[in-house]
Parts: C-alpha cells; structure tokens; sequence
C-alpha cells in the first residue's frame, strides 16, 4: 500500500517518492491496523523495493518536525518510519543487522525478506505447516550458500590487481547513490582510506581509525582524503601563523597534546584571597605571570612546536603562547584528542611537568582550510603521503543532506572494501548471485519428492525477486528480463548473467565489473530466512494475518 507516498519530479525531471509516514500513527490503528502482519510487511517492502539498485529512487523523507532527508539506503528509509505494526519493525531490525554487520546490502536483504514472506503465506494457503516450510527454507537457503560460493571470484589480496579490484567494487556500490557523478573520487577515497589504515596482518580494518567529517559548502567534488585529523577549531590568536611547517633543521612539526589547563594554580593561602592594595594586586599578577612561564618553558624545552589543548585559557597565556611563536588550539574535545595522539603518535599528558620530547607528537604540517563564502576555519593536522596511522574523509556538498547522504554512501562504500579485504571473494551484481543460486535451488527441488520440494520451490521464487526488482527499477519488464537471463545463465553454464540496470548493452557482469563481496551476500540470505523462521515460529502472528486477509 503506497497511499503514504507519492511520486513527484525535481527539477531535472528526475523522479522520486515522498513518503510522509511519520506523524500518521493515528491513520494507521484505523483500517490500516487491521491488515495481516505479513500484507504490513509487504507494504514496507513496496517503498522499499523501488530504491533498489542504480536505478533505485531516491527517497525524501520528511520527520514530524520538518527536518529533511534524502537517501536511497534501505536502512536509513525504515528507521525514519514510524511503524506500529510488529512484523514491519522486525524488518527495520534485519535492515539494521546487514547494516551492522556488513554494512552494504541493506535494502536487498529487504526485498528478500518480504519476499520469502510471501512465498511463505502462499504455502500457508496450501495447507502446509509454519515449521515445515521454515526448515525447507533454511535447507534451501543452505544449498543456495553452498552453491554460491562455488561460483565466487577471487583476486588474492598482495595481488597487483587488488587494488583495481576494490576500486571497482566500491565504485559499484556507489552507483545507486546519490554521489554518482562523483564515484571515481568516491570510491578512490574509500579504498585509500581502507588500505590506508588496514591491519594488513589480521587482515582486518578498524572503522574507528576512520574519521568521516562534513561541512556544508562547496561541491561533492571538494571532498577529499585527509591523512590526519582535521578539527573544527582554529588557532587561538589570530596572529599566530596560518600554517606551521618543520622548523629550520627539523624534519617534523612537535605537538604538546595536553590535558592540562594553561592556568596558575590558585595561590595556596586559606583565606579568601583579599585585594585591597596595589601592591598585592603586583603580587597576584607576577605569580601568574610566573606560572604562565613556567608552563610555557616546559613546553619550549619538551621541544613543541605547537600546543593542542583540551581546556580554554585567557589572554594572557594566549598572548604570551604568541610571544613564544607557539600556536595553539583550545577547547579540543577528548575524542579528537585521542584521534591527534594516534594520527601524530604523541601521548596525552596530563601535567606540564610530565612533558618530554618523546611523547610529543609528530606531523608533517598543520593548516587552516578556509571556506571561501563563510567565516568558516578548520584546522588539519596532517602526515606526509600515507604515514597518518589515522584518515579523515572530509565531506564537502551544497546542503545538509546531500552531505548527510555522501556520508552514508560513502561508508557503505568503505564496507564494501573493508568486507573484501577481509575476504575477497566477489559474487556477480545486477541479480546474477540470485539467479544463480535460483536456479540450483529449484533444480534441487525437481529432485525432491517430500514437501520440502514446495518450500525449495518459493525460496527460488523468492530469489527471483531480486533481479525482477532491479529490471522494474531500470524500466525493464520483470518477467521477460528474468526469463532471458536465466535460460541464458543455465545455457552457457554461468553465473555472471545479471540484469543491465543502466543499459551498457551487456547482461555480462564480469565485463561491467557489477560485484558484490560474497561475504554480504551470505549474510543477507542468512539473515532473511532467519527472520522468515522467526516470523513463521510466531502462530497467532500467521494466525491473526490470516483471519485479517
Ligand atoms: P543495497 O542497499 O541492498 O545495497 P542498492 O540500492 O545499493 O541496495 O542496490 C544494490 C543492488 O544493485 C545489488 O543487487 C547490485 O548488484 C545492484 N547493482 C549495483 N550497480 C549495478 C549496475 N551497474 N548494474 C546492475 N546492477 C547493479
């Protein structure tokens, strides 16, 4: 049911559906409530369907308050809607496990679900038992894992090739998305990110080492890899230099990462302190001067070139750090401090006594980026060729949520290249993974004689769905498409025949290098027959859908 959203045009002539979901629960206890779980869980996977694959529509979502998003990502749709109804909020959570732990496939694992559920209520209908089907369907989705991993590519990771390889596989994933124009850089700046920080020995990646930073202006084109950290602050006086390069001799700048305020320590006298001469005001204010020297010496003689401060301080230590020639930032947050100490390879000290050279940090430069119309200053803090231990993806576009959807995209981005460098195994886009295993499933179900051959039977349905999907999204008809790549894929004996969403004049997805990490693809069957099993486990559910048909 689709009365929530509409079809509109932007400008360009560029479809896309509103879907005005929230702020309807009142709407949706009416009639509405009375459907079938399962017809609820179809009608969030109609919304959902249509952003599907390159030729997905982007949806606008608009929340109680006004705010405005935009976004093609299927887990990003369904957390935004307000659902009453159980089984649609279960389908929110699968979104959200592929999301959590693979990161890309998010609407896919959708579509599969709703459709296994369908399937599911057609067998119902013929009188077979809940449990009977969902053991066929875990049988099948076995077969079909097993099957697809005999038919996975692979470029091994120290390979010259790996590093084309995951470029390509990142820019597929961006191809639904709405930094398309821009995906070479896209994804150049997700494989560079990942190969950048990876832990080439666990073969693994640790998102944390990845900053992904925003700001509103400029063009998607503006973004750009940081090796470094980049802060929203600028130096503390503005006199101090817009950039800080080695000094004469050196080959690096020194940072003090402090945790300590740039403060005097409050004379130690037990009575309030009373200032009623001149003199004793002289008094207060060489002590202070004192203190901001001493500070100041500790710092100079630890060897630091700048100072990173977590705490605010006055003038006067400001004026003086000027003096000194040692530029500062204040007011830096203690996550960003931990991000400078592991980008510079410093340490957080604590107390100006504790200072020494070999726990300044290190970086090649520090620099204001200015941003041209607005008053706008950050400060990057940054590390010659690839030697920052950490990245910041630093995101540039025209509005909040071009921003907002560059940054989803590209972290589905960097999912897709964290996946395969922690195996590298592909399997063909465009449908040609489901095609495949469709076909092997249902192949095993002309050899079953029991009743499990009805629940293969729908499970190679239900993955049919997918390529259906895809050729409606890119204005193919669903069943002829399907129909052709199939005999195609069992007559050639392939498994890389997938649907051509964009019209490249091929079906071939080897050629338009259209994959997808085998790993997410697993995960997605795995996970949409779980949360069928579960469904179907639940009786009054099934039950009450069918008395509400
Ligand atoms: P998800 O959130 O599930 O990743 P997407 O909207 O990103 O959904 O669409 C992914 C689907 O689109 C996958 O099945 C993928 O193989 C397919 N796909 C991506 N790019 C292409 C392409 N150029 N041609 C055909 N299919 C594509």
């Amino acid at each position: 049911d689709m009365s929530n959203a509409i079809v509109a045009q932007d400008e360009m002539g560029r479809p896309f559906i509103i879907v005005r979901d929230q702020g309807n629960k009142k709407r949706q206890h009416g009639i509405e409530a009375k459907k079938s779980h399962i017809l609820a869980a179809r009608s969030v996977a109609s919304i959902i369907k249509t952003s599907l694959g390159p030729r997905g529509l982007d949806k606008i979502l608009i929340s109680p308050d006004g705010d405005i998003t935009i976004t093609n990502d299927g887990a990003t749709i369904l957390s935004q809607m307000e659902l009453d109804n159980e089984v649609a909020k279960l389908l929110v959570q699968l979104s959200k496990s592929q999301d959590d732990e693979i990161g890309d496939g998010t609407t896919g694992v959708v579509v599969l679900a709703s459709a296994l559920l369908d399937q599911a209520l057609e067998l119902i209908e013929k009188g077979i038992h809940p449990i009977k089907i969902a053991n066929g369907f875990d049988e099948a989705a076995k077969l079909a894992i097993a099957h697809l991993e005999g038919t996975t590519d692979d470029v091994a990771i120290d390979s010259d090739l790996f590093n084309d390889y995951l470029f390509k596989a990142s820019k597929t994933s961006l191809g639904s998305k709405i930094v398309s124009k821009n995906h070479d850089k896209f994804a150049k700046m997700a494989v560079d990110a990942v190969l950048q920080v990876m832990d080439k020995n666990r073969k693994d990646v640790h998102f944390d080492l990845i900053k992904m930073e925003g700001r509103v202006g400029g063009s998607l084109d503006d973004s750009q890899l940081i090796n470094g950290v980049i802060l929203d602050k600028d130096f503390s006086h503005p006199q101090m230099p817009k950039e800080v390069t080695p000094k004469d001799g050196k080959s690096d700048v020194k940072l003090a990462i402090l945790t300590c305020p740039f403060e005097p320590p409050k004379p130690k006298t037990k009575h309030k302190l009373d200032i009623s001469t001149v003199e004793e005001y002289e008094k207060l204010q060489n002590y202070e001067q004192d203190k901001f020297k001493e500070m100041i010496n500790y710092v100079k003689e630890a060897g630091a070139d700048v100072v990173i401060c977590q705490w605010g301080f006055d003038d006067e230590a400001n004026h003086l750090l000027l003096q000194n020639d040692l530029p500062a930032v204040r007011w830096v947050g203690g996550q960003e401090l931990e991000h400078i100490a592991i980008a510079t390879s410093g340490r957080i000290v604590p107390r100006f006594q504790d200072l020494s050279n070999d726990k300044l940090g290190s970086c090649k430069r520090i620099h204001e980026l200015e941003f041209g119309t607005t008053k706008d200053k950050m400060l990057v803090i940054e590390q010659e060729g690839t030697s920052s231990k950490t990245v910041t993806c630093f995101i540039r576009g025209s509005s909040k949520m071009i921003v907002d959807e560059a940054k989803r995209a590209l972290h589905d981005s960097l999912c897709v290249v964290r996946n395969l460098v922690r195996d590298s195994r592909v399997v063909y886009g465009g449908g040609a993974a489901e095609i495949t295993m469709s076909i092997a499933v249902s192949e095993e179900a002309d050899r079953q004689k029991g009743i499990d051959q009805y629940a293969f039977r729908a499970f190679s349905q239900a993955l049919d769905t997918v390529p259906m999907t895809l050729a409606e999204n890119s204005g193919l008809d669903p069943i002829a498409t399907l129909s052709a790549l199939k005999s195609k894929q069992i007559k050639e004996k392939t498994s890389f025949i997938g649907v051509d969403c964009l019209g490249k004049g091929t079906s071939d997805m080897k050629e338009l290098f259209v994959v997808d990490p085998f790993i997410g693809k697993k995960q997605q069957i795995l996970l949409a027959t779980q949360l069928c099993r579960m469904i179907l486990k639940i009786d009054n559910v099934i039950i009450s859908g069918k008395d509400e048909y």
